[in-house]
């Protein structure tokens, strides 16, 4: 019996969960960005807008479903170090409303923390004014605690481009309880940064975390869009069937090829994919698996045998260019 890990039935949704328009450092407007993104084939953009949680209900018609969001980020202090920003280390949070109306930022300071143009934006922020003003500090328990703040109110919280911000090993495998981690960044790719780090994912599962892995844009101009993506498997383009698959990881990443199905039968982990030059497995431990097309050929499936002592499960598929898509882990206690 087939046991799928992606949804049997359903629509597949290309969708970016990170991205700025011109409320913060972006060049596009809102509407803008809805429109070179639907040109692209995509009908799912989350707004992330640096520090500033503004929706965008009204861009949504039935083919384009806009995600209410806003990126935190969390940067080394000035009066710890007095150092350039090109030196600072930092931590990217992208957070998406689960629910289309909430509206609600959370971690708040009334002064701090604003990018230029979300600045003008400040007073149609809302918040909870019983709250005192958020500090942030770059230390793994302030970063957690606005990990735990997002997920209790609602949101769903990625951890954004870990090479950009020169984020170290041992800050990082601290941070607890994020929904999932840019496996890729494509603007960070794109200005020449190790951005798609499939080994960072890895470490962090093996740590012991349950994450899943996106692929996003970051795209603050055209130039941006279009780079790194998630499919997500749902039945319908409505906000909350949306985010119920992201909470439920019904997605895979990707910056080129396609995941069409996959699922666990007879204790195999099997994959149809796209034209793929490969497709590898990956597991907690040294029990690995990569099947390669033939000289001049492409593969479009592969099936890997599944153990009890894997740990968790994964696959990677890469095309013809070099390009990549990736599954989410999967805790094989909960597959076999
Ligand atoms: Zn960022
Ligand atoms: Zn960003």
């Amino acid at each position: 019996m087939k046991k799928y890990l992606l949804p049997e039935s359903g629509n597949y949704y290309k969708a970016n969960l990170h991205c700025h328009s011109n409320i913060s450092d972006g060049t596009l407007s809102p509407q803008e960005l809805k429109k070179h993104y639907m040109a692209k084939g995509y009908s799912v953009l989350a707004y992330t807008d640096h520090d500033v949680f503004i929706a965008h209900p009204e861009l949504a018609d039935e083919n384009f479903l806009p995600l209410h969001g806003y990126e935190v980020e969390i940067t080394e202090r000035d009066d710890e170090k007095d150092i350039s920003f090109y030196l600072k280390k930092c931590c990217h949070l992208c957070l998406v409303a689960l629910e289309p109306d909430n509206r609600k930022q959370v971690c708040w300071h009334r002064e701090k923390y604003l990018f230029p143009n979300a600045i003008d934006y400040k007073d149609q922020v809302q918040f909870d004014e019983e709250e005192p003003d958020y500090e942030r500090e770059y230390t793994p328990e302030c970063i957690n605690d606005m990990i735990k703040r997002g997920r209790e109110n609602g949101f769903f919280v990625t951890w954004a481009h870990p090479a950009w911000s020169l984020e170290e090993h041992d800050q990082y495998i601290r941070y607890e309880g994020m929904n999932a981690m840019e496996i890729c960044n494509g603007v960070s790719v794109l200005e020449g940064f190790q951005e798609y780090v499939p080994w960072v994912y890895d470490e962090m599962l093996r740590a012991g975390k349950s994450l899943y892995c996106v692929g996003a844009d970051d795209n603050h101009s055209p130039d941006g869009i279009g780079q790194s993506w998630i499919v997500i498997k749902a039945d319908r383009l409505e906000y909350r069937t949306i985010t119920k698959a992201l909470e439920a990881g019904h997605f895979y990443a990707s910056h080129g090829p396609e995941i069409k199905d996959l699922w666990v039968e007879d204790g195999y982990l099997c994959v149809t994919t796209s034209d793929a030059e490969q497709i590898s497995f990956q597991t907690a431990y040294r029990y690995t698996g990569l099947k390669k097309a033939e000289e001049g050929e492409v593969l479009n499936f592969a099936k890997f045998p599944l153990g009890e002592d894997y740990g968790y499960v994964r696959v990677s598929v890469k095309d013809h260019r070099g390009n990549y898509a990736n599954s989410n882990a999967y805790a094989i206690s909960d597959i076999l």
